[in-house]
Order: structure tokens, then sequence, then C-alpha cells
């Protein structure tokens, strides 16, 4: 999710994949809701139902007697901080995920379908479709969106994008509410200020469909090392605290808290945001990122190589939006007129 401003209205979790083989849960429904209970551990964290967290337990369990040796020393390296710090729940998705993905290869890539941006009136659904080419994305990554969607009204949490996780292995569904504009008599000084805002909200997207919660074949041992790089990361004293520049002048300082830190599930989202809001810097500013954070740009750099090696950050530096006029450069005017 995006937010647009500075208010704090934060809190409410993305949609995330369905929960850990659906089939043994619809099965075991009963029993699962018979010993549903929410309780505090001792943490305080108000979290898990016993029965899901049991089932969700087994289900890691299992994947990680799968692991060849060198990959167990690296699971066992982080398991304990990944259990405290977002559950064993949170794990055993990501074992569904890498599922999931494993159902998807083979699929042949199709374009996401992209609806509805002639309705803001500045920017057209062939901008957005230049927006997702190679210029801008490693194209694995594209392969995660079925579809960009423009709604033509606000939402009332002044979110200007929103990922919705498909559920199995569908693609995932990308969707902008109508922009809080700064007026301006200049139709196309409008028209490049949107798209400016338009890439920068469908980067930070798209890094979500790309963590370690995406459908595609990561291994999950790869995804579990991104997790905890991005949790030591967001503990390290020089994490990424939303610099105005790279962060294309969207304010809020450092974004992933203003979904809070107290308990496991607002951890996870505030790392799922923490990720989205660092790749979207390496995407949008690799060099100046790469300077600034070179922890932060090399968690997502291995990432990227890990799918995409051939992606050159080079063709998408600088821009697009200059840091002191809010303004898309004058390069990536070009692309779009
Ligand atoms: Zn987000």
């Amino acid at each position: 999710m995006e937010k647009f401003g500075r208010s704090k209205e934060g809190g409410e979790a993305e949609s995330r994949s369905v929960p850990v083989r659906r089939l043994v849960f619809a099965g075991l429904g009963a029993v699962t809701v018979a010993t549903s209970a929410l309780y505090h551990d001792e943490r305080g964290d108000t979290y898990i139902d016993k029965g899901f967290d049991q089932l969700a337990q087994m289900n890691v369990a299992d994947r990680v007697a799968q692991l060849s040796l060198d990959e167990r020393l690296k699971y066992d390296a982080v398991s304990n901080i990944l259990v405290q710090k977002v559950g064993v729940t949170k794990i055993g998705s990501i074992v569904n995920s890498e599922e999931d993905g494993r159902r998807r290869e083979g699929e042949i890539f199709q374009e996401p379908e992209i609806i509805d941006f002639e309705q803001t009136g500045v920017i057209t659904n062939e901008d957005v479709r230049k927006a997702t080419s190679s210029d801008f994305f490693p194209q694995g990554w594209i392969q995660q969106v079925g579809s960009i969607v423009y709604i033509n009204s606000s939402n009332e949490m002044l979110v200007t994008g929103m990922n919705k996780k498909g559920p199995g292995s569908e693609r995932d569904t990308i969707t902008f509410f109508k922009f809080t504009m700064p007026h301006s008599e200049d139709r196309e000084s409008m028209r490049y200020r949107m798209i400016g805002l338009m890439l920068g909200t469908l980067r930070h997207e798209v890094c979500h469909s790309n963590d370690w919660g995406t459908k595609s074949n990561r291994s999950f041992v790869d995804r579990i090392e991104l997790l905890s790089n991005i949790i030591a990361q967001v503990e390290s004293k020089d994490a990424y605290d939303g610099h105005p520049v790279l962060s294309d002048n969207h304010t809020y300082v450092p974004y992933h808290l203003s979904y809070g830190y107290a308990n496991r599930a607002e951890r996870m989202t505030a790392y799922q945001e923490y990720f989205a809001d660092i790749c979207r810097a390496y995407l949008s500013h690799p060099e100046l990122f790469k300077q600034e954070y070179p922890k932060d740009w090399g968690i997502v750099d291995t990432w990227i190589k890990k799918t995409d090696p051939n992606f050159d950050t080079r063709k998408i530096s600088p821009g697009p939006i200059s840091g002191s006029t809010g303004e898309l450069n004058d390069e990536w005017k070009k692309l779009f007129n």
C-alpha cells in the first residue's frame, strides 16, 4: 500500500496470500474453529489462534526437513529471530507462497491488463503500459501483476495505490485511487507530475508483488534470508528513513513505521512497507540510493539479480522525478510525450 501526504492513519494490513495449505484448512475447519482463540504471549502480542499456529508449524517443519544441509544451516541461523519477530504462521505463509510459485512455473508471460487510466483526464493506459516496460522494471517482476486498475474516487485513507495478492497462483491486482493533485493551470505540467506520481506508486506496489511472499520461483531459504536481512536493516541505526529525493518527495518519515511496530502482525506489515520503499528508491534513483544507503541497495540488488540477472539499473538513472521541483526530468518526459 502507499499512502499520500503526511497523515498517519495507518495500521491496516494489506491483503496477503491465502493461508497455508487451504485444503488442509478446509478439512480441519471445524477443529480450527473449535480451538480458535486469541491469546497474549509473553511480549503482549495479541495474535494467533493456536490451531492455526500448530498447522503452520507442521507445514514449516515439513519444508525445513526437505532442505539440504547447507540450506538448513542458513535457515537455523535466522529461524529464532523470525519466530520471535513475525511468528510461525507468517513463516508458514512463506512456504505457501513458494508452493504457489512452483505452480506458476512455465506460465507464459502476459502483460498486465491496464484499465481506466483515461478517467484521470491527464494520463492514459498507454502511459501506464510504458511504465511497466524493461526501462523501468525487471520484467520478471512485472509478471507477478495481472492487472493495474484506476478507480476514479478517493480512498478514505488517502491511499494512492494498493496491492491485492491474488489467491493461490493467481497474479496480483494493483489499484490506483484518484490522486490528490496540486492544481495547475498548466496541463502539461499536471500530466508530467501525474506520471511521476504514478511511476513512484507503481514501483512501490510492484515491489510488494516481489517480496518474500511472491509467487514465483524464489526458494524458501532465499525468501527467509531476504526477510531476515530486512528485519536487521529496519532495526539498524542506518535504516532508510525516507530521504526526500529518493522517495520522490513522498514524505512519510520513516514511512514503514506509519504502520506500527508493536506486535507481530504490525511488524510484518512494517517489514513489507520497508522493503517496498527501499525497492522503490532502488528503482527510482539507483546511483544516489547506492551512495546513501549501500546496505539497503545491496539487499535489493542481490534479490533482483536472483531472478533477473541482466537487469541494468543504469538504464533507469537518473529519475524520474526532480527532488527540487517534483517534476518529471526532461529525459523522462521524452518517453511519455
Ligand atoms: Zn505499501
